[in-house]
């Protein structure tokens, strides 16, 4: 057949309210214009975020019942570390509340004050934790992965050349590790081939530089490596993970995204030293090893979701959904990230929005117009979430001004995308009455959660 469908029945339904344009003005006002401090009911099509938003199946609700909620070495715990190592091959695993919670831990344990540490792109919190110890996070991203309009395979990919020059210039003993983030979250959800996987090995190697990988999203890289990479093509979807995993030293993760869970994250190394010191902090941050900030029942469903994540007909569904929307905007014309990401679709307000200076946030200008014309909560991605400000308060504008779809797992159906799509074209037919912002209040880090913004020219 050529539709595909979703490859399950639904259970359990949640409703929606449906709010008029006037109610969501006044909501978004009392927001600060900032859809973080929306309340969620408040939101028709949530797109906020695909972390810990999907919806788990009969067999994770089955798991759940069987939590061992024992405080050192539970069942479940063993369940947990059992399919942790399946999928990562790895010696050492750790469970973390959430994957911020290792990226923390990993940076508190190996990043010191003068340490520089690579990354195809580091997502916001790793970033953070990066620096808060007084590392700097620096993106290698291959110049593929910063032209928005070009369709190419694995625009996810490190740049293999600047790695090296960094590399050079840095001094390997001040780089304790690199890190790959499959796929790339923060440059439009693009995957990293398994050829760069491999060569950038190959160059820390040559450096003896360990390898992180940052695998929130690895199965669905894992099935993009399939459809698109020579010579994996019919190859089981775990096979292709492992392969992955193989090549790296130690790995962080949040289970909210492939782990197909509400909550939860892990770490996983090889090398003893490097457990031993991780697991010391954790105990003082999270919790016993063996259950490291999580519920048992947490444990349990994360050992079936990330393997639930994995199921090659899941992989095509999820991919379908985000596609449907990407072929939608492509007939309207409108601009966005190509070829879409595996968890969602980023567009590009920069084109959308040009009359809307990159400091004046156009992706704030988009987000809010979503929310006002359809109740769709999206999430920029651009100057104030990656912008910088120096000692004098001058911001640099980020280099991609973009606002992120992301799409939950398991949880909309096509009518919501078609909805969606409408929406869409709504604002783009409306897009010159769209205005900029400015920030009225920010705090030090992470400051997109929390900052307050006010329409530069105010008819809202
Ligand atoms: C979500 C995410 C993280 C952080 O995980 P949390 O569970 O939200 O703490 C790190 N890296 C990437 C690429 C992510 O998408």
């Amino acid at each position: 057949m050529r539709t595909i469908i979703e490859p399950f029945r639904i259970k359990m339904t949640e409703p929606i309210k449906m709010l008029d344009r006037g109610q969501r003005i006044e909501k978004l006002k009392s927001a600060h214009y900032n859809i973080f401090f929306l309340n969620a009911e408040d939101c028709c099509i949530d797109l906020l975020t695909d972390s810990g938003t999907g919806a788990m199946s009969t067999e994770q609700w089955a798991a759940l019942m069987r939590g061992d909620e024992s405080y050192a070495g539970s069942r479940s715990w063993k369940r947990f570390k059992a399919a942790v190592q399946e999928i990562t091959g790895m010696k050492h695993v750790f469970p973390t509340h959430q994957g911020r919670a290792a990226e923390s831990i990993l940076a508190a344990t190996r990043v010191k004050a003068d340490h520089t540490v690579p990354n195809n792109s580091h997502f916001d919190t790793t970033r953070a934790n990066i620096e808060y110890v007084g590392g700097l996070a620096v993106d290698l991203l291959c110049d593929r992965g910063l032209d928005i309009a070009l369709e190419a395979p694995f625009k996810g990919d490190m740049d293999i050349e600047r790695l090296e020059a960094c590399i050079k210039e840095t001094g390997a003993d001040r780089i304790p590790f690199c890190m790959i983030t499959v796929t790339n979250n923060t440059g439009g959800g693009q995957p990293v081939s398994m050829a760069n996987i491999r060569e950038t090995r190959s160059v820390l190697d040559k450096y003896d530089i360990p390898f992180v990988i940052d695998a929130c999203r690895f199965a669905e890289n894992a099935y993009f490596i399939h459809e698109r990479e020579k010579g994996y093509r019919g190859k089981p979807l775990i096979d292709i993970a492992r392969e992955m995993f193989s090549y790296a030293d130690a790995a962080t993760m949040s289970c909210k995204k492939d782990g197909l869970s509400n909550i939860g994250g892990f770490f996983v190394c090889n090398d003893d030293r490097w457990a031993e010191e991780f697991k010391n902090l954790l105990i003082l941050r999270e919790g016993f090893p063996t259950y490291g900030g999580l519920a048992g029942r947490d444990l349990e469903v994360i050992a079936v979701g990330l393997m639930e994540a994995l199921d090659y007909d899941y992989q095509v569904y999820r991919h379908a959904t985000v596609e449907y929307l990407g072929n939608k905007l492509l007939e309207l014309g409108i601009p966005h990230v190509r070829p879409v990401g595996g968890h969602a679709v980023f567009l590009d307000s920069k084109a959308f929005l040009p009359h809307i200076p990159p400091l004046e946030y156009p992706g704030i200008g988009l987000v809010n117009a979503l929310y006002i014309e359809g109740g769709v909560r999206a999430v920029e991605l651009g100057s104030v979430m990656f912008g910088r400000k120096d000692a004098h308060g001058n911001s640099t504008p980020a280099l991609l001004e973009l606002v992120r779809l992301a799409f939950p797992r398991r949880v909309y159906t096509q009518s919501h995308f078609d909805y969606l799509a409408e929406v869409i074209e709504a604002v783009w037919r409306d897009r010159g009455e769209i205005t900029g912002y400015r920030i009225t209040q920010e705090p030090e880090f992470l400051r997109h959660f929390t900052c307050h913004f006010k329409p530069i020219s105010s008819e809202l």
